[in-house]
């Protein structure tokens, strides 16, 4: 799992408190002294060189969401092991640990809520559970918050942060990509936006399938957003990668996404989306109207 960045940093600062810990972490990023105050208060990105560290689902709902306005919807989807999948541990026991790790049943939330009071269908991955791999009950969920957009005429956010395909479900994991991506196509054709946020580490499946198809994709900075991870690729062409390749930065000078925004500014971009594409299509509505009479 060195690919991935840790959703704190690692190296705390001994005390002669009883617990040991003073509240002072070392940054792996910048490697500054910083509090665990000040990073809670900050969004979890570190307050000296701003790198942004994972938020766990709840803290994504409540900085994105309006207070009390999230509903989860389908939550209860359970995976089911198909193949009885065994690898060094069973994929039953696997689930079982992931479960009880992350407190949540599987690797996405999705539910409706309000972002500066539009109303928004959204899903959040979850990288504690199984590293955000995608099994056939993410494929599902997110399939079926599509759908439910579809019919309730709404825009659809995914915040994705994922290892790409669940490879104790083999092809019935792959064919999520295939499924979500079709649940999105028919958003297109019913005239709703879809909002990708990508986030450190976005991998794989995932990003092979609904998080780069986003009619805008957005990016935290410095997210690893990619395929195949870069040791991958450098063990198979025997080449280093340039610096930064793979990263937000590097992604938005090449074209395959669209903005880079700081998570505390990320609301307030949402908010400004939804209203500009609220008010498109009433004004196309109404256009409709004035055409019929
Ligand atoms: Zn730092």
């Amino acid at each position: 799992m060195g690919l991935f960045s840790r959703s704190k940093p690692k190296i705390k600062i001994q005390t002669t408190k009883k617990d040991g810990f003073s509240g002072w972490l070392k940054c792996t990023h910048c490697n500054e002294l910083i509090h665990t105050n000040e990073l809670e208060q900050n969004g979890n990105c570190c307050p000296k060189c701003d790198y942004h560290y994972r938020l766990t689902v709840d803290e994504r709902i409540n900085s994105l969401i309006d207070p009390d306005s999230f509903q989860e919807m389908f939550s209860a989807l359970d995976a089911v092991d198909q193949l009885h999948f065994v690898d060094t541990e069973s994929y039953v026991s696997r689930l079982e640990s992931a479960k009880k790790k992350s407190g949540r049943n599987e690797a996405v939330v999705v539910g409706v809520g309000k972002i500066d009071g539009n109303r928004v269908a959204f899903g959040v991955m979850d990288f504690n559970f199984m590293g955000g791999s995608m099994g056939s009950v993410v494929g599902e969920r997110l399939t079926l918050i599509i759908e439910h957009a579809i019919k309730e005429n709404l825009p659809v956010i995914i915040v994705s942060s994922s290892g790409g395909a669940r490879m104790q479900e083999s092809v019935l994991s792959l064919m999520q990509m295939a499924k979500t991506s079709a649940a999105l196509a028919k958003l297109s054709e019913a005239g709703m936006p879809y909002i990708s946020v990508l986030t450190n580490p976005t991998t794989g499946g995932v990003t092979a399938s609904f998080a780069s198809l986003g009619d805008i994709i957005i990016a935290e900075p410095n997210a690893l957003i990619c395929f195949a991870g870069p040791r991958v690729i450098e063990q198979t062409i025997g080449h280093q990668l340039p610096p930064g390749a793979q990263k937000s930065e590097f992604l938005l000078q090449h074209g395959m996404i669209d903005c880079i925004v700081n998570r505390r500014m990320l609301k307030d971009k949402l908010g400004e989306l939804l209203s500009f594409f609220n008010h498109a299509s009433s004004s196309t509505n109404s256009e409709k109207i004035k055409r019929k009479s």
